[in-house]
This record gives C-alpha cells, structure tokens and sequence, in this order.
C-alpha cells in the first residue's frame, strides 16, 4: 500500500526509488491543505448566518469522498450534500456524523429505511413522493420525523415542484406524519453565466413561493438557492445554505468570477516515466502512427492512460510537466499508458514524476485547460479519474 505522508513530488523527483515508483506508476495527489483552505476563504466570504453544504457526490467530484468529508467538516462546514443513498452510507460507514442531505431523489421502502437507519435527510420533489415517505414510515413505525428537504423547480427544470404550488406542496408535507420539514430550496440552471437575466428571474420565482409559503402561515426554516457560481456572483442568493461543491475543490465556475476569492485547486494528477528512448526522424509512435517523428527525438513513456481517466481524445493536443517544463504528448492516448517528446530536457531519467494536472515551478496545468480543449466542464473532468489511480492524500 502506499505511505500517505510520503508522496513523491516534483522536488524529489530526481531520485528514483525503483520499489515507489513499481507500486506507484500513477496517481492522483489530493491536497488536504488546499482543501481546508478553500472551505475557510468561503466561509469567510459568506455571511455570518450563512453556511456552508460542501457537495461530496460522485465520490467528492473524483477526490475521495470519505477523507473530503472529514476534512470539510472540520475546517467549518456544517452540511454535507450527496446524490444518493450509497454514497450517504459510505460516508456514515466511514465515520461521518455531520448532516447529510441527499440532493437526488429517493422513493424505495430500501431507500427510506436505510435514510432512517443512517439518520440522512432526503429531499422531497413532489407531494406523491412526500405520501411514500410518510406512509413507508408509517408502516415501519418509524418514531422520530425525519428532516425533509422540499425542492422546487424555479427554472431548472430537473426536480422539485412548479415554485406556483410551493405553497400547497410544503402545507401537504407539514401536515403529513413523520416528517419534518427541514429546509426549503431550489437549483439555479444559468448561475456561471455572464448574463444574470435568467438566474434573476429564478431568484424572483424563489421569492415568489417564499411569500405563498408565508402567507399559508408557514415560516420556512432554512432556505438555499446557490451554487459554487452563484455563492461567488451575489450575496442576495446566499441565504441560509450555500451548497458548494466546484470551488471547494479549488475551481472556479466561470472566469469571471475568478477574483471573487482566492480558491486553490486540490487535485494532482501524477504518473511516472517508465521508459526513455531516442526515435529517428520518421518512426511512427503509437497505435495507428498518428504522429511521426519530424527529427531525431527523445520519447518518454509515461505509466497512465485513457483506463486512468487520462481522456484519449486529448492524443497530440496535451502537454504534461517535467521538472517544472511542459512537454508535448505525442502519439495516440493508449488505455495504459501516452508518450512525451520530452527532446528539451537532457537526461529525463526512468522513474521521474510527470504531472499532467497541477502544478511543477512555474507552470501549471488546470482542469480547466482540459476541459477547453475538449469541450468540456472542469466537473467532468474532475469526475473522471477511474478507480485504477491510487489517491494519496496531502497536507
Ligand atoms: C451538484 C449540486 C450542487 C453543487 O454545484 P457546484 O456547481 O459544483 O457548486 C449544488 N446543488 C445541487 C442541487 C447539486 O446537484
């Protein structure tokens, strides 16, 4: 198994331990300290009433749910938020007390013992899925309510209730047994573009159904509407909660929102030179030759592929850092393994540390560099790093 504290990085990449760099041909390297440091710069941007639901689905967007978690909470947020039961259990199994919010929709009698078992708090979309909760926990006998969380669709157009039955919907789940309505919220579908026009007209939709609530003489516990972009644009979209999940991980959701706090980005993505070779002007490299060499150069062959998560349409258009230097890949993307023309540096010895996500001296390469180049959200890309990588934890 791998030492945690112990990782391999630029600094000691000189040195080629040849037992490290055996069990250790990639990995991803997450940063506990950037992780930590992020979650406070949104605390202290948010306001005092404010918190803060780091978003741990899919795995902690790819960076090891159970660890982000840990370090999440203790660095000051007080809600979690996931997709779906399993990945809810996973964190209580590992140890996770803090509230957790299943952001997706539940409806199994499975489902809605395991929420009551694991003390989780499902979101509710709809009445017909608030009377299977109430009537399932009433054939279990279940004794304490359960936190609910109402969704309302604003303009998303993905879950919830239409925010013109928000007043019915949440009177309904108030009067039902066994629940207990613990906040209410909506998604917002434009927060990371330029234009405010649609996310404002959500803004105002949210406002609307806050009133029909009232005016039912309900008052609504805790609200939340933003997101990662829409907690970086306007304050007046805080709320009770913010539910964070791209800038706890050090990203920013669109460039012009860049300067709203310093974020610093927590994953590396890391693999090792495992052969060096010089090719004669002409050789073909890779499966189907799709690059050939223009002059004598320097090949190296690093130990990650398109099996890591390493996308294989990025073939002759990524760069990867060595000793603080970028150096074109060359040749198509294999399932395991990718060359670099790596001519510029003299003597790039087996063994030395490649980092294709993160940074080396000077330079660095972003999840967002990538996801240009293909098209993408940095989200993705996030999410793509297969269970292969071994993740080593940072501080
Ligand atoms: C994933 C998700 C978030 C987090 O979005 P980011 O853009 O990553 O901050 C917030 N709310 C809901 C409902 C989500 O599904």
């Amino acid at each position: 198994m791998l030492s945690h504290k112990q990782t391999p990085s630029f600094a000691d990449s000189q040195e080629c331990d040849t037992y490290a760099w055996f069990s250790q041909r990639a990995w991803v390297e997450i940063d506990l300290g950037a992780l930590s440091y992020n979650v406070q710069q949104l605390i202290q941007f948010l306001s005092p009433r404010t918190q803060l639901m780091a978003v741990v689905k899919a795995d902690a967007y790819g960076h090891g749910a159970v660890t982000v978690a840990q370090t999440v909470i203790q660095s000051g947020a007080s809600w979690l938020g996931v997709a779906t039961v399993p990945e809810a259990i996973q964190l209580r199994e590992g140890g996770i007390q803090a509230p957790i919010v299943i952001l997706g929709a539940t409806h199994t009698a499975e489902q809605i013992q395991a929420i009551a078992h694991w003390k989780l708090q499902p979101t509710l979309c709809s009445p017909k899925q608030a009377l299977v909760f109430s009537d399932t926990l009433e054939s279990m006998n279940y004794g304490s309510p359960v936190p609910v969380h109402i969704k309302l669709d604003t303009g998303m157009s993905r879950l919830g209730t239409n925010w013109q039955q928000a007043g019915e919907f949440v009177q309904l789940v108030q009067r039902l047994p066994h629940l207990e309505i613990a906040s209410i919220y909506s998604h917002l579908a434009t927060a990371d573009s330029y234009d405010t026009t649609t996310m404002e007209q959500q803004h105002k939709r949210f406002e609307d159904a806050i009133a029909q609530i009232k005016a039912m003489g309900i008052q609504p516990p805790c609200l939340h509407l933003a997101n990662s972009a829409a907690a970086l644009t306007d304050p007046a979209l805080h709320y009770d909660i913010v539910r964070v999940g791209l800038a706890v991980y050090g990203l920013y959701p669109a460039t012009h929102l860049q300067n709203a706090i310093d974020l610093k980005p927590v994953l590396q993505l890391k693999a090792r030179v495992t052969q060096v070779k010089t090719i004669a002007p002409g050789t073909g490299v890779s499966y189907g030759h799709q690059f050939i060499a223009p002059r004598e150069l320097r090949l190296a062959v690093v130990g990650i592929g398109y099996a890591d998560g390493v996308p294989r349409s990025l073939s002759n258009k990524m760069q990867a850092l060595i000793r603080g230097q970028r150096m074109p890949q060359i040749g198509t993307i294999t399932m395991d393994q990718l060359m670099l023309d790596v001519s510029a540096i003299p003597n790039i010895q087996e063994g030395e540390v490649v980092t294709l996500l993160g940074e080396q001296g000077k330079e660095q390469i972003s999840a967002d560099d990538w996801a240009e180049q293909l098209n993408t959200i940095s989200w993705e890309i996030l999410c793509g790093f297969k269970h292969r990588l071994p993740r080593v934890a940072v501080m």
